[in-house]
């Protein structure tokens, strides 16, 4: 479980450590701890947009030289090729191993963008208490957790093998620093995802109805 404790129906609060189930007020931003271990209970992720929005931005940054970057060379008979993303798909491409280039493509070049433009678009829409479209929201934001369990990184290395027994004579494989960034960008765009909280949506439409009655 990514949250740090699960708000039940209404004002009902389970304690991530010790499992007890405890009646709290709906009181968003005051401090309640568990009545049994003592251990300080959450109705939200704390902090959740802007540990989401850091996370997210930094995998923004890792991705510039996770693509720049060569992600492998590989030695061989005596010759050393580098390649980045985008060039070792263009050769896959060239070798008429289209759908292995395809593969990388989506897995390493387009997966990745779509993720952090839908987890932008969720901190945003939750930052500006949008209540709009929120079941279409919670279902982007399991596309996003779904993708990423699957991740290009896995995808990325059983290409990369299959490519090579269609080489042959390969002499030496070494990842290039390119695949240090492009781990960072799957792994942080994980945190980013696990962080954000999608209660948030529920709570903008909530309170967003509850203005309409009152007005
Ligand atoms: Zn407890």
């Amino acid at each position: 479980m990514s949250a740090a404790s699960h708000s039940l129906a209404g004002n009902h609060l389970a304690c991530h450590t010790c499992g007890l189930v405890s009646r709290h007020p709906e009181v968003l931003t005051a401090r309640l701890s568990c009545p049994r271990c003592g251990v300080e209970l959450h109705h939200r992720i704390p902090r959740s947009v802007s540990r989401s929005w850091a996370f997210l931005v930094a995998a923004m940054m890792l991705y510039i030289p996770a693509n720049l970057l060569p992600i492998m060379h590989v030695t061989s008979l005596g010759k050393t090729r580098s390649d980045t993303i985008l060039s070792g798909a263009e050769y896959l491409l060239v070798h008429g191993m289209w759908p292995l280039a395809l593969i990388v493509f989506v897995a390493s070049v387009l997966v990745p963008v779509v993720k952090i433009l839908i987890l932008a678009y969720l901190l945003i829409s939750v930052q500006r208490r949008s209540p709009g479209r929120a079941m279409e929201r919670l279902r982007l934001y399991r596309f996003t957790e779904f993708v990423g369990r699957w991740s290009m990184v896995d995808v990325f290395v059983v290409t990369v093998l299959v490519a090579l027994v269609h080489l042959g004579n390969v002499a030496e494989i070494e990842a290039g620093l390119g695949a240090v960034f492009f781990a960072g960008v799957v792994v942080l765009t994980m945190f980013a995802a696990q962080t954000f909280d999608p209660r948030l949506i529920w709570d903008n439409v909530r309170a967003h109805a509850a203005r309409h009655t009152t007005e």
